[in-house]
């Protein structure tokens, strides 16, 4: 016997009941970003390599270990499977020339691919909604993503999920912070790990990103960021902060929080919880100001964020947040060959009229088909059996509500009793 092939470790299939949640929760994801002006893009799951490269750049975590790269066979190019969305919207923004003349404020929904370590809340193949918008410069539109994000979390019911920013400044600021972190790190050379010591001359910065236990105390201490802002970043920065008190909304100001990805500037921010263990973050995104002319595209001022899905229903499952299954609203039982067929002619009829029919297939006794109808969870039964077919008639029958008999009719009238039916108990609610 052959053996069974397994998904991609770390790559999960959704099944129906998980993807009927899926489906609830994009439904809301889209009317809340519809709420505040965004419209959606799709782009492309396959990138050029470069682009990752360029774009998130190649002292960070995703580029050295975590893509998924490789050369099409056929032309040689280099290829990756997208790690993140952000790299991908600039260069459609850039290729369809998106930013010309007017600001944009963009989403996504989909895959991204990253060779991690795969564990809770960490996969290989894992999904993002990401949230983009390009020619904004002031310190609102970073407000306003922030705002975003808490009136999700109240549509969603969840709470407990706090928020830290932090603003990594300009790249003349953050060149300065750079030397003196160097300096710092030099001195206590003998305290870094591997990784810590790699990077003191590529990319100190992200050694305070670590997850090193043993490195907390010494980055804790290391020279902040935020002393090295001019005057300039301050106001931005405080200008974000403002909108956030006169919103209501607590934050932490998190000086380490500088994100895994090099082209942020001024606000980053991330939306963490402590009901999901070491992968807490549900959220993270801020501004990026030279990515889209660092990708060959005119100068655009430009800030997002991402959520990651799975964490986020994660949570929704944890608070108790199960949505009701969707149940059709008949179940079509029929039996002998006449009642099949006027079966499917019902079954079309009542699309027709925006009933929602599930027909049963694959025969059985009426008994079986009754049963299944049962624990389909539909509102009625609409029975067909060769009496009927010969008459153009079925049996209508209430499967939740109680004391109400069940009625042969003309198949005709049939969507005209069930739409008064659903009525009805819609008032009684
Ligand atoms: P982490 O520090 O957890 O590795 P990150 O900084 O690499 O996160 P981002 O690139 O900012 O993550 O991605 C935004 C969000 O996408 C994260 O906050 C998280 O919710 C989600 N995410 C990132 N990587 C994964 C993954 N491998 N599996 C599931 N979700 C992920
Ligand atoms: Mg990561």
């Amino acid at each position: 016997m052959s053996q069974t092939l397994q998904s991609v470790r770390g790559m999960n299939d959704i099944l129906p009941d998980e993807a009927a949640f899926w489906e609830l929760f994009e439904d809301s994801i889209r009317s809340w970003l519809k709420a505040y002006g965004y419209r959606p893009i799709r782009m492309p799951i396959v990138e050029p390599t470069p682009l990752f490269k360029r774009a998130i750049g190649e002292v960070t975590d995703i580029v050295e270990k975590e893509m998924y790269s490789f050369e099409d066979s056929l032309n040689g190019e280099q290829l990756t499977l997208r790690p993140e969305g952000t790299a991908g919207c600039v260069r459609a923004l850039i290729q369809h020339n998106l930013a010309a003349r007017q600001t944009q404020r963009l989403y996504y929904i989909g895959q991204m691919f990253r060779h991690e370590r795969p564990q809770k809340g960490r996969y290989r193949q894992f999904h993002q909604v990401g949230v983009e918008a390009f020619g904004f410069d002031g310190p609102d539109v970073d407000a306003e993503m922030i705002l975003m994000g808490a009136r999700l979390w109240d549509d969603l019911g969840l709470d407990g999920i706090a928020l830290q920013i932090n603003s990594l400044g300009q790249p003349a600021e953050r060149a300065e912070h750079r030397t003196a972190l160097i300096a710092y790190l030099e001195q206590h050379i003998d305290l870094l790990d591997d990784d810590a010591k790699r990077r003191l001359h590529t990319n100190p910065l992200r050694i305070l990103d670590t997850k090193n236990p043993a490195l907390q105390a010494l980055c804790a201490a290391a020279p902040k960021l935020i002393d090295y802002l001019g005057a300039e970043s301050l106001a931005h920065f405080e200008g974000v902060q403002q909108i956030l008190r006169d919103a209501g909304i607590p934050f932490t100001v998190n000086p380490r929080l500088v994100r895994g990805l090099d082209y942020y500037n001024l606000t980053v921010f991330e939306w963490v919880t402590d009901k999901l263990g070491a992968q807490g973050t549900v959220c993270a995104g801020g501004r990026y100001d030279g990515l889209v002319e660092q990708l060959g595209g005119k100068p655009t001022p430009a800030c997002g964020f991402a959520m990651g899905v799975e964490r986020l229903i994660a949570l929704i499952k944890d608070s108790g947040g199960e949505p009701a299954a969707p149940v059709p609203d008949v179940y079509l039982v029929h039996q002998g060959e006449a009642a099949a067929r006027l079966a499917f002619r019902v079954a079309e009829g009542l699309r027709d009229q925006g009933i929602d029919v599930l027909l049963h297939c694959g025969g059985g006794s009426f008994k079986s088909q009754m049963k299944k109808a049962d624990g389909s969870g539909a509102s009625f039964a609409v029975i067909i059996g060769d009496e009927e077919a010969s008459t153009g008639e079925a049996q209508l029958k209430a499967l939740r509500a109680e004391g109400v008999a069940q009625r042969k009719l003309k198949v005709d009238e049939l969507a005209e009793a069930i739409i008064d039916h659903m009525i009805d108990s819609d008032e009684e609610e």
